[in-house]
This record gives structure tokens, C-alpha cells and sequence, in this order.
């Protein structure tokens, strides 16, 4: 059986950059104690936990803003989702010690919201409700940003404005977003439309997509809630037409899916830990139909260190 490990897969740049000021956060003495997480660092349960034994507690719950709530003192950091400046303000009005791990891709797409608010547009954002980084993008522009991540809630905005414009969200599937954004064009004309998709998103997704399409399998590793997780899962079987599964680890795959696969892709959300893509890979790499043993996995020993301690 091939096992192909599609490239590129895994961590992103913004996802590295979050975890490692985290980190940094966490292993310095002069910074304010406790220290919270506004929300899970980014969607992946195996760094949550890392960063739980670094001594970062992880507040998580349905708005940023009512989270900052359970803060009295100490330090809060920001994820790579981003957040609007509402909690920015009340995190500086309680006094506390402020991190911000916002993916630089995310903050231009907070850039194009305010400019195109001030300018007087009414803005149209393509993104998950109750994803955080909607949360974040819309609290740049109160008001003014309508959220739509169908075409039904398409049909029922209230905009009758001149200016429009449409911006999305960083980790959506780009052939669904492309769809929507041809909808929002025929009901709209005069719209401009600015694509922030990242460029880590777009890359996972075309590697998904051209790398899968003549796999028997796929095999996706990451977080049940990480959004670009699940976007490739449904890219690899909605474009590329084949059957693809999202596993947390090793232990998640189930031999059915390799019955008579001559090809496996894998791949993996950009948060999940490169060590957990691994394990997957070196367990489908020596799988034998004939005498499959059951896989196993370093997460049964304990957390993972998801990236390694700098040396001091
Ligand atoms: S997926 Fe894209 S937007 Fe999100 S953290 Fe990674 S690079 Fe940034």
C-alpha cells in the first residue's frame, strides 16, 4: 500500500507563531500571574492540554468578551483568531497584561473591514457562526458587518446600501467561498470582493485536492473543531471525489477504511501536532492487511510537549 504524505500538511506559519509566544509567555518569570487563553489557542485539544501543563489556563465558552469576565488580574493572551477591539479595551480597562497571538493574515482582514467601514461601505463577511474569528472581524466594524455563511442568509440581508463589500474569513474551503461569492455578486454588483483565505489554507487545500484525487483514502488528522480540518476533509470529498475521514490520532483510524487501498493520503489540519501526523504516517507505512496490529499511541503516555522548550 503507498501511503502519500501530502505536502504541504500541518502547521502554519500563524499557528507555530501563536504557540510559540505562548510559550514564551508562559516561561517568563516577570510576567503577570495567572495567565489565561482567551478561548482554545487554536482548535486543537492536544496544545491545549501542552499549554495547560506550561501553566496557561484555557478559558473557553461561547464570546470572547463575556469570557474576560472570569479574569480579575494576571495576564491574557489573544489566539490566533483574533478579537475585536471591544475585549481588546476591556482587557486594558481590568488592568491586565495583554499578549496578542492574532495571525498577521487575520489582522489584514480586520485592515480591509475598518478602511471599507469608514469609507461607508456595509460589509458582507463569508465565515462559521459561532466561530471565534467572525466574532473578532465583526466587533472592527459594529454594525456594519453581516454575517452570512449561506445562501439562505443570503436571502434575508438587510442591505440596500451603494457600497458593498465582501471580505471572508481565513480558513474557509475555497470552492464553496468562490460559489458564494458569485451569489453575492448577482445580488449585489457593485460589491467589491476581497478573498482573505490565507495562503496556508488555500496551499492545504489544492495539495489535498491534487495530491488525493487518486488515493483510495484519505486520511485527515486534526481536531474535530478545527475549522481548516474539517474544510479539507470536505474538499478532498466533494472536488477531488474521494472518501476522506478526520482522525484526532492514530488510535482513531479504523481498518475497514484501509480494505483494499493501494493508496492512503494524509494529511493534517494546521494546528494539529506535527508528532501526532507522524505516528499516523509511520503506523500506515508498516500496516500489513494480512496481520493488522492495533495502532498505538505516544498520547497514551501523557501529554505531548507540542513544541520543544527553548533552552534557557
Ligand atoms: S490557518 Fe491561516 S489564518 Fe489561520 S493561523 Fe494559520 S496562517 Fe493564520
Amino acid at each position: 500500500m503507498e501511503v502519500r504524505a501530502i505536502t504541504p500538511r500541518g502547521y502554519c506559519y500563524g499557528v507555530v507563531d501563536a504557540m510559540t509566544l505562548a510559550q514564551r509567555v508562559a516561561m517568563d518569570p516577570n510576567v503577570p500571574r495567572p495567565i489565561y487563553i482567551l478561548g482554545m489557542i487554536v482548535h486543537n485539544r492536544h496544545v491545549v492540554e501542552w499549554l495547560d501543563k506550561e501553566g496557561i489556563i484555557n478559558l473557553d465558552g461561547p464570546d470572547r468578551l463575556s469570557l474576560l469576565d472570569q479574569v480579575e488580574r494576571g495576564t491574557v493572551i489573544f489566539t490566533a483568531h483574533g478579537v475585536s477591539p471591544q475585549v481588546k479595551e476591556k482587557a486594558k480597562a481590568k488592568g491586565l497584561t495583554i499578549f496578542d497571538a492574532t495571525c498577521p493574515d487575520v489582522t489584514r482582514a480586520h485592515r480591509v473591514i475598518q478602511e471599507k467601514a469608514a469609507q461607508g461601505y456595509e460589509i458582507i463577511y463569508i465565515g462559521k457562526k459561532g466561530h471565534p474569528e467572525p466574532e473578532g472581524a465583526m466587533g472592527h466594524a459594529p454594525g456594519k458587518v453581516h454575517l452570512v455563511e449561506t445562501e439562505d442568509d443570503l436571502e434575508t440581508l438587510p442591505i440596500q446600501a451603494e457600497k458593498v463589500a465582501v471580505v471572508t474569513q481565513t480558513t474557509l474551503s475555497q470552492w464553496d467561498t468562490e460559489a458564494l461569492v458569485q451569489k453575492v455578486v448577482e445580488r449585489y454588483p457593485q460589491a467589491e470582493v476581497y478573498n482573505e483565505i490565507c495562503l496556508a489554507t488555500q496551499l492545504r487545500q489544492k495539495a489535498a485536492v491534487e495530491q488525493g484525487k487518486d488515493c483510495d483514502v484519505v486520511i485527515v488528522v486534526g481536531d474535530t473543531r478545527s475549522n481548516n480540518s474539517n474544510r479539507l476533509v470536505q474538499v478532498v470529498r466533494e472536488i477531488a471525489g474521494r472518501p476522506a475521514y478526520l482522525v484526532d490520532n492514530v488510535t482513531e483510524i479504523r481498518p475497514e477504511w484501509l480494505e483494499g487501498a493501494r493508496c492512503v493520503g494524509v494529511t493534517a489540519g494546521a494546528s494539529t501536532p506535527s508528532q501526532i501526523v507522524k505516528e499516523v504516517l509511520d503506523y500506515l507505512r508498516s500496516y500489513d492487511p494480512a496481520n493488522p496490529r492495533p495502532p498505538r499511541s505516544i498520547l497514551e503516555e501523557g501529554p505531548l510537549q507540542v513544541i520543544p522548550r527553548p533552552k534557557r
